[in-house]
């Protein structure tokens, strides 16, 4: 497994996963099943996340407790992003959220911006970057680019299907940025789909077709 990628295994995820995958699956079903899968890697991600300790009541006596007091924002890159966010404010529902728009050029494959909207004082934030395909990598190394030069420092990148090309191109880019990813799929191919993968996740999210 390459560095700083971690493949997260679990039984709900992997079923989850299977429906996304599905071609039969319409996508109200589709959307759910990333929600849920979304879910699933937000807990996982979340593991090394401080907590502070505090003195709580409970309707019976005092109790020292631990809480998640960290700064957390999510950024979803549109449009497929946008289907995981729900999963992850499920889980923390204080997170603030920011938006990166990226599009890839048909032919060249190559990412530009279109869009962006991001929280200040992205500093001490805990960053966790979404987009469920890591393909050729380009849009994830682009939208890593814009929240360090807005000054996230600590940074995660969530996807649900990864490529090898795709890992690598972060890793490369950005070394110290950890993936989670649900699978580790076998290739790109020449138009740029992760295969075996699971098609269009911005189209399959939002039944568009292309
Ligand atoms: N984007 C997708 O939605 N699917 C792929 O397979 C690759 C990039």
């Amino acid at each position: 497994m390459p560095e700083g990628l971690i493949v997260v295994e679990h039984p709900v995820l992997e079923d989850r996963l299977a429906v996304l995958r599905d071609i039969a699956t319409p996508h109200g079903a589709f959307r759910q099943a990333l929600s849920e899968a979304s879910a699933i890697l937000a807990i996982e991600a979340t593991r090394d996340l401080p907590t502070v300790e505090r003195s709580i009541d409970t309707p019976l006596e005092a109790v020292t407790a631990r809480r998640l007091e960290a700064e957390i924002t999510i950024v979803p890159v549109l449009r497929a992003g946008l289907g995981m966010v729900d999963g992850f404010l499920r889980l923390l529902a204080a997170a603030r959220v920011g938006h990166l728009g990226m599009q890839r050029d048909e032919d060249t494959l190559e990412p530009s911006g279109y869009y962006e909207r991001l929280p200040h004082d992205l500093g001490e934030a805990h960053v966790f970057l979404l987009d469920p395909m890591l393909a050729t990598g380009g849009s994830a190394v682009a939208a890593l680019d814009r929240l360090k030069a807005n000054g996230a420092r600590q940074l995660r990148l969530i996807c649900l299907v990864a490529a090898p090309e795709g890992v690598q191109a972060v890793r490369d880019a950005h070394p110290d940025v950890p993936i989670w990813t649900a699978a580790l799929d076998r290739q790109l191919d020449e138009n740029g789909y992760i295969r075996p993968g699971l098609g269009d996740a911005g189209d399959r999210v939002f039944g568009t077709t292309g």
